[in-house]
């Protein structure tokens, strides 16, 4: 989504290392084919070499680190990660960033909050509950107000997206663009308790008599 994520993350590298002589190694998950193989590039056009990890199981990072540390011949002192939400909650990403602060390395993260459902989307929430205050939240505004936007409106030829359709469409016809909650679209969603055909919504009784 346009909100800048990817450029701030390249500046933060670029200041890290250009001001503050930090050595940093950048990882994407393999899912993320929009910025080519190996690279994170951003709307702008700014890019920076990126090892590709396993989505469902980044702990491959480890003798990528290695290897690339050999090479350098010292440790990294930042890790730094775009797409963090294309890890999912249970790929052990989260294990892996307090794994990777408790091994001496700082940690540094991109990724969108929520999905074209408005729903958490993967590692990223996780992540920002670990960074605490240092986490920023970057803002996108919508394409039809210009009002603060929250969610990605997932757009496939011409149309909103059903709310059936994959979480992560790989390498698809899809486009994105932000939208507040007035013009965000979702055909298919259903709220349980407030759909009828859910259940919930016979629990209670319609009215209630005083006897
Ligand atoms: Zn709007």
């Amino acid at each position: 989504m346009a909100s800048g994520k990817t450029r701030h993350l390249l500046t933060e590298i670029e200041t890290l290392r250009r001001y503050g002589n930090k050595k940093i190694v950048v990882f994407k998950p393999r899912t993320d084919t929009r910025s080519g193989m190996n690279t994170i590039r951003s709307r702008r056009g700014d890019e920076d070499l990126a090892e590709e990890v396993s989505a469902t199981d980044p702990s491959d990072l480890w003798p990528i680190l290695s290897a690339r540390e050999s090479e350098a011949g010292s440790k990294f002192e930042i890790i730094a990660f775009d797409e963090v939400q294309f890890f999912p909650r249970n790929s052990g990403f989260f294990q892996l960033v307090k794994h990777l602060l408790e091994q001496g390395y700082d940690v540094l993260g991109a990724g969108l909050a929520f999905d074209f459902r408005g729903e958490p989307f993967g590692s990223t929430p996780d992540l920002a509950m670990l960074a605490e205050d240092r986490c920023m939240w970057m803002t996108s505004y919508c394409t039809r107000c210009g009002q603060r936007a929250l969610y990605p409106q997932r757009i496939i030829n011409g149309e909103p997206a059903h709310y059936n359709s994959p979480q992560i469409l790989v390498g698809g016809d899809e486009t994105y663009e932000p939208r507040c909650d007035e013009h965000f679209i979702l055909p298919g969603r259903h709220y349980p308790g407030v759909d009828e055909a859910s259940p919930q919504g016979s629990i209670w009784p319609l009215t209630v008599e005083a006897s």
